[in-house]
């Protein structure tokens, strides 16, 4: 895939390697680190991450904290990637099957049935398989987890989120699974902390204001190619 170095976290900082010789601009992509893939995730790095971008973009001003977690942000399915139709008699009668084991209560059965179709994005599958795991898991952090365990091609949680209320940043912990490079997880904490500094709503979450603030945002671009790549919604 790519040949960027590979640093553990557990025993490389971001303090062992910040200072003036550190640059966050596209000069340095090309050893930029990448997240442990080992399985205990590091607090630690992601709140010296936190640090190093807050001083260096916000003047230390950004206050709150972060955490690894599965963002609650509900994002849509349907992304209008290419749309998967059946694929002859026999898969048309594999989805029967899936709706009537969905009736007799056979969730389990339907749960096996779909999840083929819906990985290649078959609407009616994808909405069917959501519902069941909606229905499995109570509250929505627990879905979103289900979810994204279960789809490793699509993500429905965004990779990152902000909670004005508790001040929290919430990072996917899939990142830290997939070994994502630093310069990523760099780019969403900042994304995030612009969410602190310009208030937004509900229905227009990334203002024109935002968005201009958010274009300074270091290593943007590689960052989102990278997300799409692992199929996290973007913006
Ligand atoms: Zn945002």
């Amino acid at each position: 895939m790519n040949n960027t170095a590979c640093i553990n976290l557990e025993n490389v900082s971001d303090e062992n390697v910040q200072g003036p010789t550190i640059s966050l601009g596209q000069d340095n992509s090309e050893s930029t680190p990448s997240l442990s893939t080992d399985s205990c995730l590091s607090s630690q790095a992601l709140t010296n991450s936190f640090n190093i971008i807050n001083q260096r973009f916000f003047q230390g001003k950004i206050t709150g904290s972060i955490v690894w977690q599965v963002p609650k942000g509900m994002i849509s399915i349907n992304k209008g990637s290419p749309c998967y139709t059946l694929n002859g008699s026999t898969e048309e009668l594999i989805f029967e099957q899936a709706k009537l084991a969905i009736q007799q209560g056979q969730i389990d059965k339907a749960l096996a049935l779909l999840t083929p179709f819906a990985d290649k994005g078959h609407p009616d599958s994808e909405l069917l398989v959501c519902h069941i795991l909606k229905r499995q898991h109570k509250n929505w952090q627990g879905y979103a987890k289900a979810y994204n365990d279960h789809f490793i091609t699509e993500m429905m949680a965004p990779a990152a989120c902000y909670y004005p209320d508790t001040q929290i940043i919430a990072i996917h912990p899939h990142l830290h699974r997939r070994g994502a490079p630093m310069f990523v997880l760099r780019y969403l904490i900042y994304h995030e902390c612009c969410h602190q500094i310009i208030e937004s709503s509900e229905s227009e979450p990334h203002s024109p204001l935002f968005m201009e603030y958010e274009e300074k945002a270091p290593f943007k671009s590689k960052a989102l190619a990278w997300l799409s790549k692992e199929g996290f919604p973007t913006l």
